[in-house]
């Protein structure tokens, strides 16, 4: 049992504080299908999954489908261009820093596949100039500074 805090001992700051910053260190597995996605993505290939019964092509890759509840590991070289299904302009980062020039995260459904895609920025263009179904190329970042990231990919900027 202790004393319970009153008001005033936060705001006359009785209250002991200490800043601690853990010094935490992580790894986690991605798994079969996001695991060669990413390594396909350090090459400079959106690789996706092909289900041999139904023919859904599916980015990011999945080792079934959802669709047939089938193995689906038939691996496909995707186009790195596709259209925008849907987008945002956004003034506040992730972090909720803001920002006067604004991000424009969309959904990019890339081309041969079959309603998927996945979310990433649009980059190149007036953000009053992006609309859905939008045909967009993805701009990569050189071969040397790939890491096997989805930001390896630096944004789709529109296909002309
Ligand atoms: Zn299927």
């Amino acid at each position: 049992m202790g004393t319970s805090l009153k008001e005033d001992d936060i705001e006359r700051q009785k209250v002991l504080t200490v800043a601690y910053r853990p010094k935490v260190k992580y790894a986690w597995a991605t798994g079969i299908a996001i695991g060669r996605f990413l390594m396909g993505l350090r090459a400079g290939e959106i690789l996706g999954t092909k289900c041999e019964h139904c023919g859904r092509v599916v980015v990011p890759p999945r080792t079934f489908c959802e669709w047939c509840f089938k193995e689906s590991n038939t691996w496909v070289k995707l186009p790195d261009t596709g259209i925008v299904n849907t987008f945002s302009i956004c003034y506040i980062t992730a972090d909720t820093t803001r920002v006067k020039t604004p991000l424009i995260p969309a959904v990019i459904g890339i081309d041969s596949t079959t309603n998927a895609g996945f979310l990433h920025l649009i980059g190149g263009v007036k953000p009053e100039d992006v609309r859905i179904d939008m045909r967009v190329k993805a701009v990569w970042l050189d071969a040397s500074e790939r890491k096997g990231s989805i930001t390896d990919i630096k944004y789709f900027t529109p296909l002309k």
